[in-house]
């Protein structure tokens, strides 16, 4: 018996790995956060497949599933939107599956942070302008441990990521305009790759009131950095001047 914590991809059903069909097809026990995983992934599921949403769970009342399945036998997909390594809470989960002893494995997921991109059609990452990504979010009741605040964060104008942050559109550019300027690029992806997308895109200037008119106040991604639909730099690793191990330099 095994219990499989699975990245379901950030929403399209479409995202998720061939690995996690896998296990899906063949698991009678699926616990899934209904919060956020796109309930089209329960398709994967066999029939007589039970299936709970941890959305109205406790850790304890999850760790009790995952006894019975144990004296059962049965393995459990346990299914987490995007990828499982990011604000998963998954570490309490395989903590308690140690005390008892119940083996484990984490499938990873397309993060949602990987969708936003791939909406955008950007690059986080753009040569002489960032070759840093930052995944990170702002303080709610989960505190940022000292020195890991958003300002200290942009000191090295990477790219950044911000998770869990929608609310806080006001306040993120103030944060962030002493660092990037006024004009950088932002751009707010709502439910990236689910049919109800919004795409809202300004500078650290207009970010603000764009997205509070369009009406997002949650799962969504807050994308700032000057790589964010930059043009204009070209990468080295199609360059006909520079050879590498696959390939001679033409000239
Ligand atoms: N493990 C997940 C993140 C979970 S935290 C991952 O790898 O994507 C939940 C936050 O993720 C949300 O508040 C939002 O900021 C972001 N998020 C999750 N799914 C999203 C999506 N489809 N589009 C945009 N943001 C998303």
């Amino acid at each position: 018996m095994k219990v499989y914590f699975i990245g379901a991809g950030p929403g399209d059903p479409d995202l998720i790995t061939v690995r996690a069909v896998k296990i899906l097809e063949r698991s009678k026990i699926c616990i899934y956060a209904g919060s956020l995983v796109n309930p089209d992934i329960l398709k994967y599921l066999p029939k007589e497949a039970r299936i709970l949403d941890s959305a109205s769970m406790t850790l304890d009342e999850v760790i009790a599933v995952y006894k019975e399945a144990k004296e059962i036998d049965e393995d459990v997909a346990r299914v987490h939107t995007g990828d499982p390594s990011l604000y998963g809470a998954i570490n309490e989960q395989m903590e308690g599956l140690e005390e008892m002893g119940v083996e484990y494995d984490v499938v990873p997921g397309v993060s949602s942070f990987q969708a936003a991109a791939a909406a955008l059609k950007t690059e986080l990452t753009m040569p002489e302008i960032s070759q840093a990504v930052v995944l990170t979010r702002t303080s709610g009741r989960t505190p940022m441990p000292e020195g890991q605040e958003l300002e200290k964060m942009a000191q090295n104008q990477a790219t950044l990521c911000i998770f869990l942050s929608t609310h806080k559109i006001k306040e993120v550019p103030d944060t962030l305009i002493p660092y990037y300027g006024a004009d950088c690029p932002v751009a707010v992806v709502y439910k990236a790759s689910w049919p109800d997308q919004i795409i809202v895109q300004g500078t650290l200037s207009t970010i603000a009131n764009k997205t509070v008119s369009a009406g997002i106040k949650k799962t969504a991604l807050i994308m700032v950095g000057h790589a964010i639909g930059a043009r204009g730099t070209t990468s080295k690793l199609y360059d006909k001047n520079f050879s590498h191990e696959f390939r001679k330099a033409t000239k």
